[in-house]
């Protein structure tokens, strides 16, 4: 029989999913990419060399995996093809016998692109943080039903009827809400035969191959994108991203919802990050700040930015934990504290209503403020540990501070980039 695992955020995202997925796809025969589009980058390093996937699943390295980008992502033609050009200019197979696209995926519009940039810039001071990819604009022209489905090339008369009818709706919001230029149907026909042409040989009916693949007792393996407090319905509202990053969900977003997830791989880091704007309570300043950004090279994948940085927040780690169902830990970056002489760990926060271990509302996480407990450090390089014994007696105390609190066992702890930096405990 198959197995099913997912491969989930458990905090504000860019805990190292790419990493772990690479890892794990090892096991696995299927990787499916289930919500989300090209806003955030996994980072994966191996023999191919250091790479930031946005759209693309990170099983795309290994010979014989089948990567499918499910119902649920926000297809963006554009970033696709120049992902597919950069992987194969690097040596990297990417063809429609290791990639398919689901039928049934919506296409991101150029316009996603501008509807973001014009209603971040409207915001001047007050922006989100959006990384202006299209996510929230395409995800809201989705519920609205006012989005294409990439089987829709197919039938291109169709298509151009659809077209013009979206042209003239955007063309209203465009000009007349944001004074901005309309698009032409000769722009959107540049688009379909620069970027969607492309990529019309991996559209086909990935439901049905999914269920031919458990059929065959195939392994899959889920891939989110983000973290479990940017769920858009049990996130840090509105600071989520637009569509769910939650394991429960994958299924639905693979295109596939009678599939089961048998195992839940939550990825945690040592410690907190977090980028864009939005509430962040363990969040260091300064000189403390700027050493462990340095330490863990805690820029964005996808644009560059520095990441906001924090102590290890195990209130939102607990929460994460819960909303994801993990069955299993993921702990990262272990190696990136070996600095520190105390490392700070948040075991509660205080709110206007008392001290709380319990994840608050959040409006409330505004105001609130953590409460640290104080770990040795280890001060000494654990980057080549592979065995639980070779971790120094203080990581190992840290490492099963977290497991306790969060109430889930931290089965793999990475100390590097690379595959092969991984205990397995
Ligand atoms: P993702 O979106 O969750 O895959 O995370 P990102 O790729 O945005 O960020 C994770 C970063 O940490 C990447 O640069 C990884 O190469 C790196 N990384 C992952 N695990 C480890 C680790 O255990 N130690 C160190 N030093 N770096 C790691």
């Amino acid at each position: 029989m198959s197995r099913n695992s997912a491969v989930v955020g458990i905090n504000w995202g860019d805990e190292g999913k790419g990493r772990m997925v690479d890892l794990l796809t090892a096991g696995h025969d299927v990787v499916v990419r289930y919500q989300g589009g090209g806003n955030a980058g996994h980072t994966v390093v191996n023999e191919y060399g250091k790479f930031s996937l946005h759209l693309i699943p990170s099983g795309i390295f290994r010979k014989g995996v089948v990567n499918v980008l499910g119902s649920g992502v926000a297809l963006d033609p554009e970033n696709l093809c120049r992902e597919i050009e950069e992987l194969r200019s690097r040596g990297v197979e990417v063809s429609p016998d290791n990639l398919m696209i689901s039928e049934r995926a919506s296409l991101l519009m150029p316009w996603h692109r501008d509807l973001d940039a014009l209603e971040e810039a409207r915001l001047a001071d007050r922006q989100y943080g959006s990384t202006k990819q299209g996510i929230a604009p395409f995800y809201s022209d989705k519920y609205q039903k006012k989005t294409v489905l990439a089987g829709e090339l197919f039938y291109p008369d169709e298509l151009r009827v659809h077209l013009r009818e979206l042209l003239e709706w955007k063309n209203l919001t465009l000009t007349r809400v944001y004074g901005a230029k309309p698009y032409t149907m000769e722009m959107l026909e540049r688009w379909l035969a620069d970027f969607c042409e492309p990529i019309k040989p991996y559209i086909c009916d990935t439901g049905v191959y999914l269920a031919k693949a458990e059929a065959e007792g195939k392994n899959v393996l889920f891939e989110a994108q983000l973290g479990a407090l940017r769920d858009l319905d049990l996130g840090i509202y509105p600071y989520t991203t637009s569509s769910n990053t939650l394991a429960a969900y994958a299924p639905i977003g693979a295109g596939l919802p009678s599939m089961r997830v048998d195992e839940v791989i939550g990825v945690v880091k040592a410690y907190s990050t977090c980028v864009g704007e939005g509430p962040f309570v363990c969040e260091m300043s300064g000189e403390e700040a700027e050493r462990l950004r340095e330490a863990g090279f805690e820029y964005g994948a996808k644009t560059g930015r520095a990441r906001r940085v924090g102590a290890v927040d195990l209130v939102a780690t607990r929460y994460g934990v819960r909303l994801q169902g993990a069955t299993c830990i993921a702990l990262t970056k272990l190696d990136v504290l070996s600095y520190m002489d105390k490392i700070p760990v948040c075991v509660r926060y205080r709110t206007a209503s008392g001290e709380t271990e319990d994840f608050p509302f959040p409006t409330e996480l505004d105001s609130a403020e953590p409460v640290f407990e104080y770990m040795e450090g280890w001060k000494s390089d654990i980057s080549g540990a592979r065995r639980w014994e070779d971790l120094p007696a203080a990581a190992r105390e840290y490492v099963l501070k977290i497991e306790s609190a969060i109430g889930c066992p931290i089965t793999y702890v990475s100390v590097g980039p690379e595959r092969e930096s991984i205990i397995y405990r």
